[in-house]
């Protein structure tokens, strides 16, 4: 079968023949890929990074986002059978740690990922166990299965706040930030603000449905947000992982107000947490992953029920083979999700 791997250390990848996975652990499941999407951390694999040179053990299959279907299941699979359609929650957690047990199994203390701790789903068949296995319902269309993973990103960065009748910024209009817009607007929020600085997200941020969309280089974020809101927003969704559009974005928080903050800064940052946080009694959110699987409810039925609509996320979806096409245009930023195709 053919497979996308990070053969040795160093930059890129290869698609190379690899052999098909022969045996299924108990609880392990065979899933025949049919559509795999690219996210910003296969492109950080890509580019070996400090990150991938600390964290990857070449040689790996990489990808993690995906949705295919069950061809074959372990001895002890109860949860899917043979047929199923599933997309995967990526982080594989132990289910015995204290997380585990005390219902936060998203920030689990032996949490594996998909396509980074083990082999993943950039390949024709992948072997996950049934656990992270989600079975989305049969109206998604398979192009937005595959995403519902980052989806869950944003779903969970958003509503860990009640949006409902609240003004909202999102910082960083990524593939994550544009279906956060959607989330916000699906969950009630009276206006959503976006601030981005990419000429291609800013368009896209409008066509997901921004209320207003600012760019920082060329407008004053904080003044704008004020004239336009009087007290601020209420809540500021963090999605950029950029330091200034943190520290402004907390900014434009009113007093009392709440931020949840996704966004990884690749390092340490130099804030005032005095002024910014403490001072202005603002409640601070660090997001991780998607919880299981409340999240991933939540996004089958936003998209089942069509109150969030993936397709002007979901910009390129293109055949496997090409899937350099695909990385070339996640390096240079000129998408949204792309989406390989492997049917
Ligand atoms: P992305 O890099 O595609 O999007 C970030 C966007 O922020 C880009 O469009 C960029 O132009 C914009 N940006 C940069 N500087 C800005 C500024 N000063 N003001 C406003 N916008 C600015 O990433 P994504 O895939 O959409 O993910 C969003 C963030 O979430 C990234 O930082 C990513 O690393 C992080 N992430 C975190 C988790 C988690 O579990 N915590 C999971 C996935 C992604
Ligand atoms: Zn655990």
């Amino acid at each position: 079968m053919k497979a996308i791997l990070k053969e040795n250390a160093g930059p890129g990848f290869i698609m190379k023949e690899v052999d098909k996975p022969q045996k299924l652990g108990p609880r392990d499941v065979l899933v025949k890929i049919r559509r795999a999407s690219i996210c910003g951390t296969d492109v950080h694999i890509y580019k070996w990074d400090e990150w991938s040179q600390s964290r990857i053990k070449p040689p790996l299959i990489v990808g993690h986002e995906m949705a295919g279907e069950v061809v074959e299941v372990g001895e002890a699979v109860t949860q899917v059978k043979v047929g199923d359609l599933v997309s995967a929650e990526t982080h594989i957690p132990c289910e015995h740690c204290y997380q585990c047990k005390t219902g936060r199994m998203h920030v689990c203390k032996n949490l594996e990922i998909l396509g980074v701790d083990r082999n993943g789903v950039f390949t024709e068949y992948a072997v996950i166990p049934e656990t992270v296995l989600w079975k989305f319902s049969k109206e998604i269309p398979l192009d937005f299965a595959s995403v519902m993973e980052p989806f869950g990103n944003a779903i969970h960065t958003a509503l860990v706040t009640d949006l409902t009748g609240k003004k909202v910024l999102i910082t960083g209009a990524g593939p994550i930030g544009l279906m956060a817009i959607q989330v916000a607007k699906a969950a009630g929020a009276s206006l959503v603000i976006t601030s981005e600085v990419d000429p291609l997200r800013i368009k896209m941020a409008k066509e997901n449905g921004a209320d207003i969309v600012i760019d920082p280089t060329k407008q004053d974020l904080i003044k704008s947000v004020y004239t336009i809101t009087e007290d601020g927003v209420d809540i500021l969704l963090e999605m950029s992982g950029n330091k200034k559009a943190l520290e402004d974005g907390l900014k434009c928080v009113t007093m009392g107000g709440e931020a949840s903050l996704l966004g990884i800064f690749g390092g340490s940052i130099d804030i005032n947490l005095d002024s910014l946080v403490i001072m202005r009694g603002i409640t601070v959110y660090g997001i991780t992953g998607r919880r299981m699987f409340d999240t991933w409810k939540v996004a089958d039925e936003l998209l089942k029920s069509k109150k969030v609509d993936l397709s002007k996320v979901v910009t390129h979806v293109i055949p496997f083979d090409e899937w350099e096409k695909g990385f070339e245009l996640m390096l240079n930023k000129k998408c949204g999700k792309v989406v390989l195709n492997l049917d």
